[in-house]
């Protein structure tokens, strides 16, 4: 589904990623752990094609994302790659429905067909006796729930997660990260960026950064026993 390959990326003097290589298989369910600054959020624009690499071969769903033009992204990320943030991105004063809809603006189905598609969405997060509420009206983690539906309305087999509990009290986020994990039953490919350790011990595959590297697995089990 993504394959990085000695994946650097630069700010000036600043190495963001510093030779990273990692595959992520269709179907998986990953957790990116690590301290701020390791580049969490600069591996996740990599694998959104929200950016290129300075250096190094970034492939999502077979695509070689440094040979493709900006319109071709574009259109790899509106049909390929669903996202879900931290500060969930709803437009304020418009209703569920039509928040989740506009997530099939750059897809093309007619505006009806939007609207179903979002009642759809809506019913899969468990937000069906929602469709009319403004952000406002909602809880955190109802908002974080029309955040994802927004994010999977057009079906898209990744699935990235920048820090989607880090707004949400304990019980809402444990929900929203039981939804993320429905979603990943039914097929979807899906990598959370998380600083939860709870969270990250509870993914079936954790990958670990510190200063714009993967840490080996070998070592994150070292890490993980001194530790405890
Ligand atoms: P994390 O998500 O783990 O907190 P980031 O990927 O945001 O880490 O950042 C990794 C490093 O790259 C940090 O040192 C950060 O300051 C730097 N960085 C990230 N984005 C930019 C940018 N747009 N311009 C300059 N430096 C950046």
């Amino acid at each position: 589904m993504a394959e990085l390959h000695d994946v650097t990326k630069r700010y000036g003097d600043v190495a963001a990623l510093s030779g990273v290589s990692l595959g992520i298989d269709h179907g998986e369910l990953v957790g990116i752990v690590g301290p701020s600054g390791s580049g969490k959020s600069t591996m996740l624009n990599m694998l959104g094609t929200l950016d290129r690499p300075s250096g190094g071969t970034v492939r999502i769903a077979g695509h070689d994302v440094l040979s493709l033009t900006d319109r071709q992204l574009s259109a790899l990320r509106a049909n390929v790659i669903g996202f879900v943030f931290q500060q969930f991105h709803l437009a304020a004063g418009v209703p569920a429905l039509d928040n989740v809809a506009d997530g099939l603006l750059y897809a093309g189905p007619s505006p009806r067909e939007r609207r179903l598609r979002a009642y759809d969405a809506l019913e899969r997060v468990g937000l069906g006796h929602r469709l009319g509420h403004r952000p406002h009206e909602l809880s955190g983690g109802e908002r974080q729930r029309v955040a994802i539906a927004r994010a999977v309305v057009g079906d898209p087999r990744l699935l990235l997660a920048d820090e989607p509990t880090g707004n949400l009290d304990s019980h809402s986020g444990a929900g929203v990260m039981e939804l993320l994990r429905e979603l990943n039953s039914g097929g979807t490919t899906v990598v959370v960026i998380t600083h939860d350790r709870d969270i990250a011990a509870s993914l079936p595959r954790q990958v670990e950064m510190l200063d714009g590297r993967v840490v080996p697995d070998a070592r994150v089990g070292l890490v993980e026993g001194t530790r405890s």
